[in-house]
């Protein structure tokens, strides 16, 4: 789930949104100590989403979005390519993580609109091959980057270590449809295992 207000201030004011990248950063040797945050060298963790849009990706999805995987499992890559995140001073980045972009690939979930609850999950539930597609996309992104998979985390997760970014809050992901019984807070951690598993069978 994008977040739009952070996306309309880093666009209009880029030094605004500076203030909200607390994370710690590599930075190119030259630059400004005022770049903290915006510019990286290696891209460094996977962010994953759900779009709370249909099955489809729409305009939206793709801008803000590297990879989007439909609900047929098709993965479809967004605007901008993941390396566009290295250095997000320029706004010409994929805006999928307030106060996370910098370094970030952001891998969404087609689905979700309407979502409440785990009983009115809405009319864009994530489907099986859906999330399967998803996982195995983030292993070959993992051995592609060499990105560990302990950096790999979902939205919800990036919120709640960032509670003083925009990204605070964030429901993406609490609750997997064709995995009910996984808790929210057990998620990002089932994630992380079935990518693990991936990457051993396929890209080690
Ligand atoms: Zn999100």
């Amino acid at each position: 789930m994008v977040s739009f207000v952070f996306l309309h201030l880093s666009s209009v004011y880029p030094l605004f949104f500076l203030e909200f990248s607390g994370e710690a950063s590599l930075q190119c040797s030259n630059a400004p100590h005022w770049l903290k945050g915006l510019i990286m060298t290696k891209l460094e963790k996977i962010i994953i989403h759900w779009s709370a849009s249909a099955y489809y990706p729409n305009a939206t999805d793709l801008e803000h979005y590297h990879f989007v995987v439909d609900k047929d499992g098709e993965v479809k890559p967004g605007k901008y390519k993941p390396e566009d995140n290295l250095n997000c001073y320029d706004g010409k980045y994929a805006q999928h993580c307030g106060g996370g972009n910098t370094g970030a690939i952001g891998v969404s979930f087609c689905g979700m609109a309407g979502f409440k609850n785990a009983k009115n999950p809405g009319k864009y539930p994530l489907t099986f091959k859906q999330v399967e597609s998803g996982f195995k996309l983030c292993a070959e992104l993992c051995k592609k980057y060499n990105i560990p998979i302990n950096n790999v985390m979902t939205h919800y997760e990036f919120g709640k270590l960032h509670p003083n970014t925009l990204s605070a809050g964030k429901i993406d992901i609490i609750y997997l449809p064709c995995y009910p019984n996984v808790k929210a807070n057990e998620i990002g951690a089932f994630i992380r295992q079935k990518i693990k598993w991936y990457k051993l069978k396929f890209f080690s």
